[in-house]
């Protein structure tokens, strides 16, 4: 009997549309490489959602293209293993697009206008009625990438909260008019606030690839040193005696995402923590140079041996390509199961139905 799983399964994605950067790090690529170390799940199944990348950019297939290959890097360099963890593609699974297919008869437009994510990013992208039917209804279908695996956690970032809602909506809805048939998913956040929505070094309010606002991993240690170097920071804080507010200020924002003691003893000792820094930098007297040039070394730190992995990579596309492949037979096989269950539950498995 194909039934729900009840093992502990683990779906992320990340869209294909540019190199990833320390927001998505922060946000869900360092969690979801300590899931995998945990062992406490049975399955993780890591997905470049290069359909979902294409509702929004219809013409630009090549640019889709391009950037799967930097993502896969992006993952390896990171610590995600494809001995225990399932990496594939989007779109080599059709049985996502048949399920979200289904999916759309239990959601009204009227609830997709209202989900704020989408709201945020039709703002964004300055859509009216010109906006694509695929985009607009990306949450269906992100649902039937997360409910095709039984997935009940999903790490994500801030931004995906309402995506989340939703897929939980129609999971409810879709048990209670054809029965138990979907596993209702769970968001997992960073515990620290400051990884869930890391803001752009231009002080915008999400660190974006779309917004061009980014330090990317693939960076090189100088592109990294001038980036923080130009950061937006308080921009009352103008000579060194003003008092400096650190809340808003995406200099202590980060330093609060990826600083630990260890930094403060290697790099900057006079302080014992970064509460010592920020109580300063409040009162007054500390000067921004002295807290980038901190969150530098902090930054080259993290991201060197994410670079030369990357690098190393780089040199073995194929490889790369070839664990992608191996991961989409895996994960069709499990949309497949999902897809039958499904199927039966809307009473359109004719010919197995004996
Ligand atoms: P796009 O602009 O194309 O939507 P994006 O930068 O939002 O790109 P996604 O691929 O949509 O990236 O998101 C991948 C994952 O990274 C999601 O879990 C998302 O919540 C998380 N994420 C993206 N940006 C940030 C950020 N600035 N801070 C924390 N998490 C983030
Ligand atoms: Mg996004």
């Amino acid at each position: 009997m194909n039934k729900i799983s009840e093992k502990n399964i683990v779906l992320t994605a990340d869209r294909p549309t540019g190199r990833l950067h320390i927001g998505h790090y922060a946000g869900s690529l360092k969690g979801r490489v300590a899931l995998q170390n945990s062992g406490k799940f049975d399955e993780i199944f890591i997905m470049i959602a290069d359909a979902q990348a294409l509702t929004d950019n219809a013409a630009a297939p090549d640019k889709v293209r391009a950037n799967v290959t930097e993502v896969v890097l992006d993952y390896l360099a990171c610590g995600l293993d494809p001995d225990k963890s399932t990496l594939f593609i989007q779109s080599q699974i059709p049985e996502l697009t048949e399920l979200a297919f289904y999916y759309m008869n239990l959601v009204t437009v009227a609830r997709l206008k209202r989900n704020p994510t989408v709201k945020a990013e039709i703002q964004a992208r300055n859509f009216k009625d010109d906006i694509p039917v695929g985009f607009f209804t990306y949450p269906i279908s992100q649902t039937a990438d997360i409910t095709a695996f039984d997935a009940t956690v999903v790490p994500v970032g801030g931004d995906q909260l309402p995506m989340l809602e939703q897929a939980r909506e129609i999971v409810r809805s879709f048990n209670s008019v054809y029965g138990e048939t979907l596993a209702e998913p769970k968001e997992l956040l960073p515990d620290n606030a400051a990884c869930a929505r890391l803001p752009g070094i231009d002080g915008r309010a999400k660190m974006s690839k779309s917004l061009g606002n980014c330090i990317y991993l693939a960076d090189s240690a100088d592109e990294i040193r001038t980036k923080v170097m130009n950061m937006y920071t308080d921009p009352n804080h103008l000579r060194l005696d003003d008092k400096g507010d650190t809340k808003d200020n995406p200099v202590f924002i980060y330093l609060t995402a990826f600083s630990n003691d260890g930094h403060f003893e290697r790099y900057l000792s006079e302080y014992e923590n970064l509460d010592a820094l920020k109580a300063h930098y409040e009162r007054g007297g500390l000067g921004d140079v002295k807290v980038k040039k901190f969150l530098n070394d902090v930054l080259q730190e993290v991201l060197a041996p994410v670079r030369a992995r990357r690098e190393e990579w780089a040199k073995h596309v194929p490889d790369a390509y070839e664990i992608l492949r191996l991961g989409g037979v895996k994960a069709k096989a499990a949309a497949a199961k999902t897809l039958g269950r499904v199927r039966s539950a809307l009473r359109i498995d004719y010919f197995s139905d004996k």
